[in-house]
């Protein structure tokens, strides 16, 4: 009884366990970093043959300012193709 007894609180500490990392995961991957957004948006114009439009480095060619905070913060996280600059609405198609 003993053993039945611990091997049921080992298997609920498993699936508690299992639980509490896939929470803790999607919350880490909602968060998504500088270099991450860069590497989706280098994905994204690679794979579909988009000319890469906004600067690699992510500063705006105008304003000089770190335009990867910004477009974040509005929901992309890379995958949508940036044309212009969020900050001084500058455009990166010409
Ligand atoms: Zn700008």
């Amino acid at each position: 009884m003993i053993f039945l007894a611990g091997f049921g609180i080992a298997l609920y500490l498993t699936i508690l366990m299992v639980i509490l990392t896939r929470v803790w995961r999607g919350k880490m991957e909602s968060k998504i970093t500088r270099d991450q957004f860069l590497k989706n948006q280098r994905e994204r114009c690679n794979k579909n043959n988009y000319p890469h439009f906004m600067p690699a480095s992510g500063v705006c060619y105008r304003c000089k300012k770190d335009i990867v905070p910004k477009l974040i913060s509005k929901g992309n996280d890379g995958n949508l193709l940036v044309t212009g600059c969020p900050l001084c609405h500058a455009s990166y198609c010409a």
